[in-house]
């Protein structure tokens, strides 16, 4: 069960990290499979920047690697040079505006204030870890956070029944095991939020 926590906690922590990620390259003309590939480019050293090392690393089709190397190299952030030992090698490097995209770009800038926070404090299980990494993340990008009543500000439990504050609903057990889009983790709480 942990596994599978530990896996959509994961899963969820990325899919937020992709959506802000999305946003990022949309608003310069470009989708996240190119930043993917100038990230790459920037760190790999002078025998891995080809074709074929690119799409084995982010695991894409040589074809997607052509196209998107075309397209970076129309934008003037690539560019292609034969090698000098053997003319059927061709390295793509960045040019200088590439280096100076990735430099403006990487890394995320929620991913960086969330990184702070969660560096000082210390944690016991990895599901632990990651559950408040998610919910530093979801605030600091002012997301929703999709949770379970139980970590809500407006769940209270009166008499043995469950009552949602907000819909002044009461609600079935059921009910408050199911995620919710308006819930609102309780004041310095990252802890139970459902993923
Ligand atoms: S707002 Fe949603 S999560 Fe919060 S108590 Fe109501 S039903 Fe539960």
């Amino acid at each position: 069960m942990q596994e599978l926590d530990t896996f959509k906690l994961i899963e969820r922590i990325s899919s937020l990290l992709r959506s802000e990620e999305r946003k990022k390259y949309a608003a310069i003309g470009l989708q996240p499979i190119h930043g993917q590939v100038l990230e790459y480019l920037a760190k790999c050293n002078k025998y891995s920047n080809t074709h074929a090392a690119v799409a084995e690393y982010l695991g894409l089709t040589k074809g997607t690697v052509s196209q998107t190397i075309q397209i970076l190299e129309r934008k003037h952030y690539l560019e292609k040079e034969t090698d000098s030992l053997d003319g059927r090698v061709v390295h793509i490097k960045l040019t200088e505006a590439g280096i100076r995209l990735i430099d403006e770009l990487k890394p995320l800038d929620m991913f960086k204030q969330a990184e702070t926070k969660i560096s000082r404090q210390e944690f016991d299980t990895i599901g632990q870890a990651l559950q408040t990494t998610l919910g530093v993340l979801q605030k600091v990008n002012h997301s929703k956070s999709f949770g379970l009543c139980r970590s809500c500000q407006y769940f209270s439990v009166e008499e043995h029944h469950y009552l949602c504050g907000l819909t002044q609903q009461a609600l079935d057990r059921s009910d408050t095991e199911k995620i919710c889009r308006e819930h609102t983790p309780t004041p310095n709480s990252f802890i139970d939020q459902e993923y």
